[in-house]
């Protein structure tokens, strides 16, 4: 889950960061008082889960409070990458002198933590890391060690960043591992004119899966519920499915990640593009079958759906169990083509047979299942062979 700058910066004030006074609001005229409470003058933001807000005009300086809730009403609603602007952030403004990039990032093929920073940050630190990578240090960071005042001192002098920035770097550790976080990022870190350290700036994504321990993020996050999220992943979040929206036209339901990973390179394969992922997993109840099936199904943009099953421990008369009861919640309305292999493939054929619904058809292999699957959706139609007992090939 990534948070708004807002959250971020709540979070770096929680673990001593130094950050700008600041108040979130949705409407001019709160701006207005806002910022006449912040003093007169402020930094307007744009609150949206995307970066470059700066470049795209969603950054504006405001000298008062009147051009403060002048300034809000331009950046409220405004489209920032897709993404449409509901509050700004005011910030009391400072005079920079330098600006740094300092973050943590989760490297998972290394299995670690790699610190990153430059003395070269701001908003082109982008360019500056494509186009002189030697500008932007990159540490691993032992998780098991941490952040230790040495080991920021260390990174601090790699990147050419003052010396106060070490403590930045301890207390920024802190946030990403008290918050169970797999991203924290501070773009700009800066130096005043005044000479003291702030972070103007802040990126943090959550780990998910650490939802359970974390208990503010169900309260202080609790407006994180992504406006621009899938519908159809919230309602399969809800029901506790592995469900990912993908930008085709079949649907795909599969029993483990590899097996199902395998189908979309297959429906592709066969000229189609894949509506979504969906792994049941192991063990799957006709309960958790239905539930993959109604979302797929309620997806305008599926014309075919494909079931592809290996029976392991999971029997495929089970699975074909399910499938058939979940033909009894489910009103299915396009067609759905079934695989089933491994464990009791022939007594789940045979039991999907029996039921011989009209729009469901079985195939013996992937590659025919993911073909037959893909043509329905091209052809953008109900299936030529009705009866479950054909066309098993
Ligand atoms: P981003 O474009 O989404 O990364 O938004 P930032 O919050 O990083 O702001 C973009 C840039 O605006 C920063 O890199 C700073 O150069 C500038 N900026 C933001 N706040 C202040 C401020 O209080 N004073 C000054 N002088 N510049 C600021
Ligand atoms: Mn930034």
């Amino acid at each position: 889950m990534d948070l708004y700058e807002h959250q971020a910066r709540e979070l770096f004030k929680d673990h001593g960061i130094p950050v700008p006074d600041a108040a979130v609001v949705a409407t001019p005229r709160e701006a207005r008082a806002a910022a006449e409470a912040l003093g007169g003058s402020v930094v307007v933001k744009a609150q949206v889960k995307t970066g470059g807000r700066g470049k795209a005009g969603g950054v504006k300086f405001a000298a008062d409070a009147a051009s403060a809730e002048l300034t809000a009403r331009q950046i409220l609603g405004m489209d920032i990458k897709g993404h449409t602007v509901r509050k700004v952030m005011l910030a009391q403004p400072v005079d920079i002198d330098a600006e740094f990039y300092v973050g943590y990032v989760l490297d998972r093929a290394a299995g670690t933590f790699l610190a990153i920073a430059s003395a070269e940050g701001g908003m082109d630190i982008e360019e500056v890391a494509a186009t002189r990578p030697e500008a932007v240090v990159r540490i691993p960071v032992d998780p098991a060690v941490g952040i230790t005042a040495e080991k920021a001192a260390a990174i601090a002098a790699a990147a050419g960043l003052p010396a106060e920035a070490a403590t930045v770097l301890q207390q920024l550790w802190q946030v990403l591992i008290r918050e169970d976080a797999l991203l924290v990022e501070v773009n700009p870190l800066v130096r005043t004119t005044g000479g003291r350290i702030l972070a103007l700036d802040g990126k943090v994504t959550l780990d998910d899966n650490a939802s359970f321990r974390q208990a503010r993020w169900g309260t202080s996050h609790a407006d994180n519920a992504d406006p621009h999220g899938d519908p159809l992943e919230a309602d399969a979040a809800a029901k506790g499915l592995n469900y990912v929206k993908l930008a085709g036209r079949v649907g795909v339901i599969g029993n483990g990640a590899g097996l199902v990973m395998s189908t979309l390179d297959v429906v592709a394969g066969c000229g189609a593009e894949p509506a979504n992922f969906l792994d049941i997993g192991g063990g799957a109840s006709a309960q958790v079958m239905a539930d993959g099936l109604s979302v797929i199904l309620s997806d305008p943009d599926v014309r075919s759906v494909l079931v592809n099953v290996f029976g392991g421990i999971t029997a495929c008369d089970a699975v074909a169990d399910g499938i058939v009861q979940a033909l009894e919640s489910v009103h299915l309305t396009k067609p759905l083509v079934v695989r089933l292999d491994g464990n009791n493939a022939a007594q789940g054929r045979a039991i999907l047979n029996a039921r011989a619904h009209p729009l469901v058809q079985q195939a013996t292999t992937m590659d025919g299942a993911a073909r037959r699957a893909a043509a329905f959706c091209l052809m953008g139609a109900s299936p030529q062979t009705p009866a479950a007992t054909q066309g098993v090939r």
